[in-house]
């Protein structure tokens, strides 16, 4: 698209003239003055455009785009503001007049035709909003899709405290302007200050009624037929086998969740499946989910203390080397095994039930506490984990040690491992 120029102000024409330029698109003509050269060739202080000026250039270019949109333009515009430019944008019809409004208001200070194309390109907005139910017509009063009016009629509402109540239909808007809740209640307040801007009565019948909205439309606005009590007693709420006794709630939902289906990673974590090894030195995010994990441990087993320290990570190092091994399925702990080393053990053989009188002093991992979450267990996930914290420790799974007393599943896990007998501490 190139420009065109439509009038050179300075005459005998050199570079320093000042033009008018006019940029032709489908719906748009640009029209722009361009005073560049010429403020750079003198005073800048008396090339400066007068307020007078400005003003009425602002209020011709809002106008302008206002109307381009009802017209269906769909771009944005971007203009500057300075003293070297001046920019309209008008419906192509409309050019050859900005062309004359801007050189009256340039050459002899003469604003009033800028403000009779903006008068002439404003839309009706004011009268669309006044009170009372009307029919916008496409074609007619518009030529955007109703739609898009329909967003353009509630801007235009907002900026005067009201709600434009507007519906589109095939051929046309439905528009009820209404105060919003807001401004109702400042003008209660204060009715003096509001007086001008109360919504009158319309003193008419309404120009149409707008047809009542579909079927589907409808539903959304149904009377609805409240919900009935009945006089039943429900039981006491049980404890949830989760372990959190506070029935109801937002917490307990979560509580639940973690219990139930596992602590979620956040996005960026990984690896999001498998079992990873993490210290409490490790990065905050993991150890929060450890955290998270062993208070679902703890709640669950009715434990006092937890069995991870820490929910943001520390850098201290413990001599009993604390760890936990984490059991990932898609982005989720399902499986706790908190871990640290122990030196004093005595050897628990199931068939006689009780302590053989056999001790060793070897440094040997321990599990502390071990929690699959509800929906995973029966699957195998404690016993991965037992394995896996095994190979990572060096040592032969039937050389792990076990905290006692063991929990009503925990003895049935060690025994399968181990059938024999196992380590205790
Ligand atoms: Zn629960």
């Amino acid at each position: 698209m190139a420009m065109h120029v439509a009038a050179v102000l300075d005459r005998p024409e050199t570079w320093r003239s000042r033009r008018i330029r006019v940029r032709y698109g489908t719906f748009t003509a640009r029209v722009e003055l361009d005073r560049d050269n010429w403020m750079e060739s003198g005073q800048h202080e008396d090339r400066k455009i007068s307020d007078d000026f400005r003003q009425a250039a602002d209020r011709c270019v809002r106008a302008g785009i206002d109307r381009l949109w009802l017209e269906g333009e769909t771009r944005g515009f971007s203009w500057g503001s300075g003293d070297y430019y001046v920019t309209l944008f008008v419906p192509v019809r409309h050019a050859d007049e900005a062309v004359r409004a801007l050189r009256a208001a340039e050459v002899r200070g003469d604003t009033r035709p800028l403000h009779r194309l903006a008068d002439k390109l404003a839309p009706p907005y004011d009268k669309w909003l006044s009170p009372g139910e009307r029919k916008l017509q496409l074609g007619v009063d518009f030529r955007c899709p109703p739609t898009r009016l329909v967003k353009l009629l509630r801007a235009q509402a907002k900026e005067r405290g009201m709600r434009a109540n507007a519906r589109a239909a095939d051929d046309g808007v439905w528009v009820r302007p209404e105060l919003t809740a807001t401004a109702k209640l400042l003008q209660q307040a204060y009715p003096d200050q509001y007086a001008d801007e109360q919504l009158p009565a319309p003193a008419h019948a309404p120009d149409a009624s707008r047809p009542p909205v579909d079927r589907r439309e409808r539903r959304r606005y149904r009377t609805a037929v409240p919900a009935r009590p009945l006089s039943f007693d429900m039981p006491a709420p049980p404890d949830c086998p989760c372990g959190y006794r506070n029935h109801v709630g937002f917490s307990h939902d979560r509580w639940h969740a973690h219990w139930s289906i596992g602590v979620a990673l956040t996005e960026s974590m990984s690896p999001r499946t498998g079992i990873v090894m993490v210290t409490p030195q490790a990065p905050s995010a993991w150890c929060r989910v450890a955290w998270e994990s062993s208070q679902v441990a703890r709640r669950q087993g009715h434990y006092d203390t937890g069995t991870w320290p820490t929910e943001t990570g520390t850098e201290a190092v413990d001599d009993e080397n604390l760890r936990a091994y984490l059991a990932l399925s898609n982005g989720r702990a399902i499986g706790y095994l908190a871990v640290s080393d122990a030196e004093q053990h005595s050897w628990l053989e199931w068939d006689t039930g009780g302590t053989v009188e056999l001790t060793d002093d070897a440094r040997r991992p321990r599990v502390n506490i071990i929690h699959v979450v509800q929906v995973w267990r029966r699957r195998g996930v404690a016993r991965r984990l037992v394995e896996a914290m095994a190979a990572d420790s060096g040592v032969g799974v039937r050389e792990v040690s076990w905290s006692t007393p063991f929990s009503a599943t925990g003895r049935p896990l060690a025994k399968s491992i181990s059938p024999g007998g196992v380590w205790v501490s």
